[in-house]
């Protein structure tokens, strides 16, 4: 229901002025955007990252501060969910570890879209576990950045040089410290805080790069978490684990985004803007105003 009454609110602003990208139209379109870049600062809750947003930045984004994650409000549950555009009772990964020895995902994944259709996807992570999603075959590269943790904007350079030196497609990366200052000192702690104060910063970092490359209007930059969190934890379906923030900068209409958006959506968002149907199986949606380029 909830997806006819956000669909319908929406497209009736914009069907008029946008195509919607999942038509496959934007793959013959020399506008359409060719570069998507998934930010994922893990642990991140919306209400810290809007008092820690400037205003002239949130002015360029399509966003939300009420999507909301899937059950367990967990690190690879969620993340396996925003990338594989299922919810958990589908992709049934509902623990919180991983070991190669246990398998990769099995399902269709934002990367295997991006790679199956001939283009190039990779990942930089500060957690192993998310290698996980790397099915070999469907990352070109897959990287995990250990240490130093509590340092995004170290994790966020070396991801930064391989998109301006490689232009992958579809580049996903994690960065971990809210999370880790989260458990360590608590959610909305004065340490908390001052992480998620420079996330702006870490933002403005991967726009500077698309711009430097040239890209930035070919652009789409998605913005978002895999959980919140409350105290020294999170994991249940309280308010405070399961919202997340979810922003879209670059190719998008600016504006606060109407209508629930899942963390799901993101997977779908990331293949529709590249111009690649949305697999059949998939529950996530584009959310259209993150694909609605502006011309
Ligand atoms: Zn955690």
């Amino acid at each position: 229901m909830r997806r006819r009454a956000v669909a319908a609110a929406v497209l009736a602003a914009v069907l008029a002025v946008f195509t919607p990208a999942s038509t496959g139209a934007a793959a013959q379109d020399a506008q359409a955007v060719r570069y998507v870049v998934v930010l994922s600062f893990d642990g991140l809750r919306p209400d810290a990252l809007r008092t820690a947003m400037p205003a002239a930045l949130l002015r360029r984004a399509s966003f939300t501060w009420q999507a909301k994650t899937t059950l367990p409000s967990v690190t690879l549950p969620s993340h396996t969910s925003m990338l594989t555009g299922v919810p958990p009772s589908v992709h049934r990964m509902l623990a919180n570890s991983w070991r190669t020895s246990q398998g990769y995902v099995q399902l269709p994944t934002a990367f295997s879209v991006v790679t199956d259709a001939g283009g190039r996807a990779a990942m930089f992570v500060t957690k192993a576990k998310l290698l996980y999603l790397a099915r070999p075959g469907t990352v070109a590269r897959a990287e995990f950045l250990p240490y130093p943790r509590h340092d995004q904007a170290a994790a966020v350079r070396v991801a930064m040089h391989y998109l301006a030196t490689v232009q992958p497609h579809f580049l996903f990366i994690h960065v971990a410290d809210p999370d880790d200052v989260g458990h360590r000192d608590g959610w909305m702690s004065d340490a908390y805080l001052e992480v998620v104060r420079k996330t702006p910063e870490t933002i403005l970092v991967v726009l500077d790069t698309l711009e430097r490359i040239g890209a930035l209007d070919r652009g789409l930059v998605i913005v978002t978490s895999d959980h919140g969190g409350h105290g020294r934890a999170h994991g249940s379906d309280r308010p405070e684990d399961v919202t997340i923030p979810w922003l879209a900068f670059g190719a998008v209409a600016p504006g606060p985004i109407s209508g629930q958006v899942m963390t799901y959506d993101t997977a779908a968002t990331a293949v529709s803007a590249l111009g690649h149907a949305v697999p059949a199986g998939w529950h996530g949606r584009a959310v259209i105003q993150a694909v609605a380029t502006r011309r």
